[in-house]
């Protein structure tokens, strides 16, 4: 397999010999900028994915501008649906990203659509937007203004450091649509950061992007995602995180703890044995019966928790804003529908076309293809 020839093919559906089977596929191809990563370069052919009616996800459309994620997180669950492209869900997820080159012209289109309600659209649900691949490809641009020109509201969730680069857009159409902007950060001790976060941006990076994301005047939600446990559930390790959330301009915070769905559950175990033998019996009766925590571990970290959002502020915020892991919720996050979504990640500034998950539309709008649960994920 070359994975460096410049491949073409303008066929939909390309299925070249020894290539995985992608559909749309034009080309693969390495640069010398993005060592180790290979662009699937395909021509989408929807951009707009639906999250289900059945879903307590509070956005109903979705877009994801890359498949896999240079990011690279052990405990991502996205993983899995890299199989769904017959590439592994470890190192190829991590490697092997998928680039919908065409999304910024799909998206218009569909957008232009009679029948497009212009309901939240939500970024990042999957894989990162921001991630490395955005800093060749520059589709977030042109999504911005394409969803602003149409009078659609959106929200932004990534890990990405790289989103500074739009901010000043965001900022621009903010005045337009409404914007929710979401930030994800939990591991603030350095070595485990690199273990498990290895191509994140640092958390003082990210504390940046939440401070500059919140001077340009626009809301940001912190996601403190995800609360190890044994390992990043400490009152100091959850304290100073709050503490320098808080300090950045967050305006809401919510706590998540790990959950560890097949796909994800076999390589974080992996590194877990590898790196933290003592802890493994622990992990494997925390998660023996589904892939999120036991109820008691859930309130033992909410009554952890909620002294710290008291002494940092996170608890007087307008909204939904920093929810502990119990609070009551109207709205769950993708993965863990038992908490909500932080103040400031989702678009809610009273403007049109803005409505709540689950009330319906005056009209069903004809749906673009390619709906399936791909959109599920959690940075
Ligand atoms: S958790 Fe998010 S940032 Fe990390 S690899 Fe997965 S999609 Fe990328």
């Amino acid at each position: 397999m070359r994975w460096d020839a410049q491949r073409l093919d303008a066929d939909d559906d390309a299925m070249l010999p020894g290539m995985p089977s992608i559909r749309g596929l034009l080309r693969s191809i390495q640069v010398p900028e993005f060592p180790r990563l290979t662009f699937h370069e395909v021509r989408a052919r929807s951009a707009l994915n639906h999250v289900p009616g059945e879903s307590a996800m509070p956005f109903p459309w979705t877009i994801n501008p890359y498949r896999g994620c240079s990011h690279s997180c052990v405990y991502c669950f996205a993983r899995r649906t890299h199989e769904w492209l017959e590439f592994d869900s470890g190192r190829d997820f991590d490697t092997q990203v998928v680039v919908k080159t065409n999304l910024v012209e799909v998206l218009r289109k569909e957008l232009a659509r009679p029948s497009w309600q212009r309901e939240h659209v939500a970024l990042g649900t999957n894989t990162d937007p921001y991630q490395r691949a955005e800093g060749r490809y520059r589709l977030m641009p042109g999504v911005i203004r394409a969803l602003a020109e149409s009078g659609t509201p959106f929200s932004v969730l990534t890990k990405g450091t790289l989103a500074r680069r739009d901010i000043p857009l965001l900022s621009a159409v903010s005045r337009d649509v409404p914007v929710g902007f979401g930030v994800s950060m939990a591991i603030w001790d350095d070595d485990l950061h690199h273990a498990l976060e290895p191509g994140v941006p640092t958390p003082r990076a990210r504390l940046d992007l939440v401070r500059a994301v919140a001077d340009a005047g626009l809301p940001c939600g912190v996601f403190l995602a995800p609360v190890l446990p044994g390992l990043t559930d400490g009152v100091e390790h959850l304290d100073a995180a709050l503490a320098a959330v808080a300090a950045a301009g967050a305006t809401g915070v919510t706590v998540i703890p790990l959950h560890l769905r097949p796909g994800a559950r076999e390589w974080f175990m992996t590194w877990l044995g590898r790196a933290h033998p003592h802890l493994v019996s622990h992990y494997q009766r925390l998660y023996a019966r589904r892939a999120y925590v036991p109820a008691e571990y859930r309130t033992w970290l909410t009554e952890r928790v909620r002294p710290l959002l008291a002494r940092h502020g996170l608890d007087r915020q307008k909204g939904s804003a920093a929810r502990g892991v119990d609070a009551g919720i109207a709205t769950g996050v993708p993965g863990d529908e038992e908490v909500g979504f932080p103040a400031g990640s989702l678009p809610t500034g009273g403007l049109p076309g803005v409505r709540p998950k689950g009330k319906a539309a005056a009209t069903t709008p004809e749906r673009p293809p390619a709906v399936d649960v791909e959109q599920l994920s959690l940075l």
